[in-house]
């Protein structure tokens, strides 16, 4: 369903008010555009940073409730997602944001989540998702209501720039793949 090259565009950083509006519902003639720019977005940011796996319309400036996620090889494009976390369990994890690259922020997020979202013809989808996929889920969830992982330290000790980040968690734990799969 997505054209091909379509430029990418530059993602909002933290500061930028923009990041904190309200998206409002997209109709699908709104999404396929912005659908394409996210996805080329997210293929940059990819290609310079080594890491990306979700991005929210609201990081590149578009207040519509579109995400467009990457996960395991295959591409999701949610228009208009509505979220519900399904038991009680939760994880702690670092999680980080295109929007402060260099900043990971510990944070709890539910184990397991239900999707729902609008498709292209007008059908609704439903997903369910655990672990990684759910946190990633959450992450872009909040974009859509101006909520940022920084909204959701845990603590005071919950803030880690990535240098520190990589010479504390990285260099000697074997674990490395459980704390850095939150890079969306
Ligand atoms: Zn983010």
């Amino acid at each position: 369903m997505l054209a091909l090259g379509v430029a990418h565009c530059r993602i909002l950083q933290i500061g930028d008010p923009l990041l904190r509006e309200i998206s409002r519902p997209a109709s699908e003639t709104e999404a396929e555009p912005v659908f394409c720019e996210l996805r080329d977005t997210l293929h940059e940011f990819r290609r310079t940073n080594g890491f990306g796996r979700g991005i929210s319309a609201i990081q590149i400036g578009v207040a519509l409730r579109l995400i467009y996620i990457e996960f395991e090889g295959q591409p999701y494009c949610l228009r208009n997602p509505v979220m519900e976390p399904v038991g009680d369990a939760t994880f702690d994890l670092w999680d980080d944001c295109f929007s402060f690259p260099n900043l990971l922020v510990r944070l709890r997020r539910s184990q397991t989540v239900r999707l729902q979202w609008d498709t292209e013809t007008g059908d609704t989808a439903t997903l369910e998702a655990s672990g990684a996929f759910s946190e990633l889920i959450q992450h872009e969830m909040d974009h859509l209501d101006g909520v940022v992982a920084v909204d959701r330290a845990l603590d005071r000790n919950s803030f880690c720039t990535r240098e520190e980040y990589e010479r504390r968690y990285l260099r000697h734990s074997i674990v490395s793949e459980t704390l850095t799969r939150s890079l969306v």
